[in-house]
């Protein structure tokens, strides 16, 4: 279902009234890794929406490596998204971790998020084909290209077509990045499916300093979208603040990318 031979036009994934994924437009994701507060959520919000966001993203459940990590705030994680979503008017990305919550996620999120630790996970993966929510399936940090397009088709499979794909790094034995960010699944991608490709170039590289130029390459190669961590006070924050953005970067950043967009053939 995911292949070009099926469907040769590219799919477009329809969010909102305003903002589709795959179409001529280039669509920017930002916000902090994890919600934390009221305040942190809503500045963030006004933040990226400042600077030309057209989604929200936040984590209210958390995958963490460790158990003793920050989890996430749950629920009311979800309903602060919601109020940000009030509050800006952007729909919101957010990750589902398992089928028991991803009826209550999809019942706040515009996008379901699936995260790179549970894109093999086929339970979740049908569970989410069964709603009725676009999908933002990540890439498995050890998945080839077409593992991940077999995890796309359990989700098509069950009946929800609407799968845009995430490029999030892959791991290597390169330790001067968090992950290996594999820009060239852009045109691979491009060239087997039909579904949109957005890149994460946070967690692709681990690293703020890395991240704009990692934007630049992969909106001058055709990526559909971008999904960045931006974060109002990095150093303070409770997940992923060495590779978040301060809005004042982010906004720098949204100022450049134009120029690459449109070498691609893109708006913002
Ligand atoms: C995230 O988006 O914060 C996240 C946990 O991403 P990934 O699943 O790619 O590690
Ligand atoms: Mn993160």
């Amino acid at each position: 279902l995911a292949s070009k031979e099926v469907r040769k036009e590219p799919s477009v994934v329809r969010i909102s009234d305003e903002v589709s994924i795959g179409g001529d437009r280039l669509i920017i994701m930002a916000g902090p890794c994890s919600v934390e507060s009221e305040q942190q959520i809503m500045e963030s919000a006004l933040a990226v929406k400042k600077a030309g966001a057209h989604i929200l993203r936040g984590g209210a459940f958390k995958p963490r490596t460790s158990p003793y990590s920050f989890q996430g705030l749950e629920e009311d994680g979800l309903k602060l998204l919601a109020k940000a979503r009030d509050l800006t008017g952007l729909p919101v990305v957010t990750e589902v971790i398992n089928p028991e919550t991803a009826d209550l996620v999809a019942e706040y999120a515009d996008i379901l998020q699936i995260g790179a630790r549970n894109s093999q996970n086929f339970a979740l993966l049908k569970k989410v084909g069964q709603l009725k929510r676009p999908v933002l399936l990540k890439r498995g940090m050890s998945m080839t290209i077409q593992e991940f397009l077999m995890s796309a088709e359990y989700i098509m499979s069950e009946g929800n077509q609407s799968v845009i794909l995430c490029e999030r790094g892959i791991r290597t034995f390169e330790t001067a990045t968090r992950n290996t960010l594999d820009l060239s699944a852009i045109p691979v991608l491009k060239e087997k499916t039909h579904l949109p490709v957005v890149i994460d170039p946070s967690h692709g590289t681990g690293n703020h300093h890395y991240v704009a130029p990692m934007c630049f390459a992969a909106a001058a190669a055709g990526a559909d979208g971008l999904i960045v961590e931006v974060h109002p006070d990095p150093e303070h924050a409770s997940s992923d603040g060495p590779q978040s953005l301060k809005p004042a970067k982010f906004d720098r950043m949204m100022e450049k990318l134009k120029l690459f967009a449109e070498a691609a053939g893109k708006t913002l």
